[in-house]
């Protein structure tokens, strides 16, 4: 695998290959990754790195264009397919470097600095870029928040009543860990009362959202932003839908406003993921996320484990351990030790710090892809169980630890080698 990476620079190949390594001999329940098809990344590794397309098809600032034209426009043309309802005319661009930077475009279109958003808090399961002060958002433009409620659940009557007190020009729904269906109808009323525009960040359930296992957040939002590799599966990058009438502003937002050169190979891996999307075996796919999610948070509640919200009706969950001796940092560490990756989340009425959190974020996405189901997903949250209720049982670990090895073997990422991978 890589050959010229490795006889040129064995450095960065060593530790290439030690990475495709822990992706395959560990267990992935970060709920923001997944692994993309060999086909995407076989198009994020072509030469389509090497062009300069500023501008949209057509209507480049360089020559040489023709060729990836075709990619960007089969790039949008995609992306709409997947993500267009009935009666609700919707422009894309695909050329968005990342989630941060499609939210900082769809900012800079719609807001001039001091401006008034509003957007979940950052604690409550809102992302940086809702609004955070260490966030360009949080600098430049004039933030406000709502939370969940103690329950875990969007605290709508807030949302309603700090729109209604402070007339934000623009509300924000989506979130990074939240794990229950977000109404994009009820912020539509909102904003419709306040007389606010209205962005649905769905960089999480992009995937579910694709294939109708979330509501789509059209025609109810102006503006819509999403990563690409989340639940969607395909190269990191970032992606703008919008109705038609807040395109140009958009388009004009990514570039030249806050981007140059778009990343053709990535756009190209865009466009192949887009169409994996497009296919029956995707929705298959999201149905198992959601199998596997729902089968792990019933086996944690049953093993005594309280999860925020009560449980899940997307591809995440959050362990609270408030009242638990270990902390969420405690417990990554403790899971990641027995080779299962997960982070440490802020759960709602945090007592503890931001760096230590009480609560534990796990997804579906990844070890989905890899072909796993119901009866694995239990098996894992018994492990996650058993190693959260002795952290200093070494015997514990070793099984545990032995267990997860057994379970990546017998799914092997991408055919084991570099091989076979996930099927589109
Ligand atoms: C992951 C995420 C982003 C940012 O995506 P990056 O590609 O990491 O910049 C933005 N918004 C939400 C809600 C996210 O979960």
């Amino acid at each position: 695998m890589f050959p010229n990476l490795q006889s040129e620079d064995p450095e960065v190949y060593a530790s290439v290959m030690a990475e495709v390594n822990r992706q395959q001999h560990d267990l992935e329940l970060i709920a923001s990754e997944n692994h993309a098809s060999l086909a995407v990344m076989e198009a994020m590794g072509s030469p389509l790195t090497n062009k300069y397309a500023e501008g949209l098809p057509g209507a480049r600032y360089y020559g040489g264009c023709e060729n990836v034209d075709v990619v960007e426009n089969l790039a949008r043309a995609r992306a709409r397919k997947l993500f267009m309802v009935e009666g609700c005319d919707i422009g894309v661009n695909v050329q968005p470097h990342s989630g941060a930077s499609a939210n900082a475009a769809v900012f800079l279109a719609l807001l001039k600095p001091g401006d008034t958003f509003l957007g979940l808090d950052l604690s409550h399961g809102g992302h940086l870029t809702h609004g955070s002060p260490v966030n360009s958002s949080g600098r430049l433009y004039r933030p406000v928040h709502y939370h969940v409620r103690p329950d875990g659940w969007l605290d709508m009557d807030e949302v309603r009543a700090v729109a209604l007190a402070e007339r934000p020009k623009l509300i924000v729904c989506g979130a990074s860990a939240y794990p229950r269906i977000i109404d994009f109808a009820a912020f539509k009323a909102i904003a419709d009362e306040v007389g606010a525009l209205l962005m649905a960040d769905i960089a999480h359930i992009a995937g579910l959202v694709a294939v109708g296992l979330h509501p789509s957040p059209f025609p109810h939002c102006d503006v819509v932003t999403t990563t690409t590799h989340k639940t969607l599966r395909g190269p990191r990058g970032g992606l703008i839908l919008a109705k038609r009438d807040q395109m140009k502003a958009m388009n004009s937002a990514v570039f030249p406003g806050s981007q140059g050169g778009p990343l053709m190979h990535v756009i190209a891996a865009k466009a192949v993921a887009f169409n994996e999307a497009l296919q029956p075996s995707f929705r298959s796919y999201q149905e198992q996320v959601l199998a596997n999610a729902k089968a792990m948070a019933a086996r944690l509640v049953a093993r005594g484990h309280s999860l925020v919200s009560g449980g899940t009706d997307n591809h995440l969950m959050l362990i609270d351990l408030s009242e638990h001796p270990l902390s969420g940092k405690d417990g990554e560490l403790l899971l990641g030790k027995a080779g299962i990756t997960v982070n440490k989340n802020t759960v709602p009425g945090e007592r503890r710090s931001p760096m230590v959190t009480s609560g534990v974020r796990v997804g579906t996405p990844a070890m989905t892809t890899r072909g796993m189901g119901v009866a694995e997903s239990e098996q894992i949250a018994d492990w996650i169980a058993d190693l959260l209720a002795s952290p200093e049982d070494a015997d514990v670990h070793a099984r545990v630890r032995a267990g997860v090895s057994a379970l990546c073997a017998a799914f092997p990422l991408y055919g084991g080698a570099h091989g076979a991978g996930p099927s589109a």
